[in-house]
């Protein structure tokens, strides 16, 4: 058996940050030796030995962590790979130090059945560079199919299942769930977590149409935070998480966005320690600030919001209320962007900043590193029953390893991503990813991610 040695290396994980060295074959994880203890060079050099062959990468004054687990990606396969795919989408994961993605179900056509979930297992084939998984679409008429789903009950093995999503109160093709009995039934799935998109239609609609009003065609895209308002957003979440309460949903309220969310979920939490808290880095970083600059390139669903609600949501990630980071990765084309407020679609590729902007909010906001290996990849490994996202023996080989004094200066012609752009475009942000190993492989190495290493498996749920 032949192995990799990663050499004392900073090992950061949510419990700190301690020097030691790692031993990875067959894919996992094999041996974990802290520097701390007695005889540490000793011990490495014995378990060195256990090995025929061992590679040795020294990593003195190298941050290592598990790669990310991001559980809200949307990378447009199948019908839209017009704008991304498996494989691009999965190239600018690895850059951003993701090893593993959750895809969303609005494809086209929507992942909302056993035989649309199968077909796009079936399409990952090996062109995946991260391990790849798929969250089912609810609807207001598949609430038997999803059971059947969930519970193995169909051709789906019930491990390649990942959450419910739901659309509530806001639409994406067909999957608006505005039926009250077909919520209901939605928010007593046990089995898996269901994960909630919370804008209230009403509000949006009533706000578009004051917009129209006041601007005609011309809508300004700074506008995009009062008509897809707060007001829409946490009245939406107050539904779900009252639902949540009272029928004990492992829920997710996705991509947070408001202050008063976040203080919502701080209280629920209370009564349903189950209720999972996601943001995005899009919300840590950008804020009303930047409409008048990006224009349609900040326009996502929900808007980005104003200076203190970034603020609220940087203080809610130091303190231990944000649970988990989904990139909402949404690749567009510039030139669909390119449009106006009513037809430039939503959504911002963002995946390959996850870490650097992690870290920089980290340096900003002194937030130790130990809260961003739990929201990067070890509160979703514990959410959805995987066997990596953790520096733990016998867990998946997939690790992040960077130089926290390097920077990373964001340019659009450095992106995987099929589109080309990013709306990070001129940052620089704190650390450089190196080296990022996916299943025990090398994907990426002095910064550039190995064209052909695509060695992603499909997640297996144990929910
Ligand atoms: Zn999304």
């Amino acid at each position: 058996m032949d192995a990799i040695l990663l050499h004392n290396a900073t090992i950061v994980t949510s419990s700190g940050e301690t020097t030691g060295s790692i031993f990875l074959s067959e894919g996992k994880i094999c041996e974990i030796i802290y520097s701390g203890q007695d005889d540490y060079e000793l011990a490495v050099r014995r378990t060195a030995e256990r090995y025929a062959d061992v590679e040795t990468i020294e990593l003195a004054g190298k941050h290592l962590m598990a790669g990310g687990i991001d559980a809200h990606v949307h990378f447009r396969e199948p019908g839209l790979t017009h704008k991304a795919d498996i494989e691009t989408e999965s190239m600018a994961a690895v850059a951003g130090g993701v090893t593993s993605v959750m895809d969303m179900p609005n494809t086209s056509p929507a992942t909302i059945s056993a035989e649309r979930l199968i077909s796009k297992l079936d399409c990952v084939g090996e062109r995946s560079y991260v391990n790849i998984g798929f969250h089912i679409g609810a609807t207001n008429g598949n609430i038997e199919e999803i059971r059947n789903i969930i519970n193995g009950k169909t051709d789906v093995p019930s491990a390649k299942t990942g959450g419910v999503k739901v659309f509530m109160g806001s639409s994406t093709g067909n999957m608006l769930v505005d039926s009250k009995d077909t919520l209901d039934s939605i928010f007593e799935i046990k089995e898996r977590p269901v994960l909630v998109h919370c804008e209230d239609e009403e509000t949006i609609r009533t706000n578009l149409e004051k917009a129209k009003e006041q601007y005609g065609d011309d809508i300004p895209f700074k506008e995009h935070m009062n008509i897809r308002s707060r007001k829409a957003c946490i009245r939406s979440s107050i539904k779900a998480l009252e639902k949540a309460i009272s029928k004990k949903t492992k829920l997710v309220l996705c991509h947070i966005s408001t202050k008063e969310e976040m203080e919502m979920v701080r209280a629920a939490k209370g009564n349903n320690p189950d209720i999972i808290a996601e943001t995005s880095c899009n919300y840590l970083w950008f804020c009303d600030e930047d409409y008048e600059r990006l224009g349609s390139k900040v326009k996502c669903n929900p808007s980005v919001k104003t200076k203190e609600d970034r603020k609220a949501l940087r203080n809610a990630l130091a303190d231990g209320i944000v649970d988990i980071i989904g990139s909402d990765h949404a690749p567009h084309l510039l030139s669909e962007k390119a449009g106006t407020y009513t037809s430039a679609p939503s959504g911002l590729p963002s995946i390959q900043q996850t870490l650097p902007v992690l870290l920089t909010v980290a340096a900003e906001e002194d937030i130790p590193l130990s809260r961003i290996a739990a929201v990067f990849s070890e509160n979703a490994s514990d959410l959805y029953g995987l066997k990596r996202g953790k520096i733990q023996t016998g867990y998946a080989a997939d690790i992040v390893i960077f130089d926290i004094e390097g920077k990373t200066d964001v340019t659009n012609d450095d992106q995987y991503s099929k589109c080309g752009w990013t709306p990070y475009d001129g940052a620089s942000l704190e650390g450089r990813i190196e080296t990022v190993f996916v299943n025990g492989r090398k994907v990426m190495e002095n910064g550039k991610v190995m064209t052909g290493n695509s060695y992603g498996k499909l997640l297996e749920f144990n929910c």
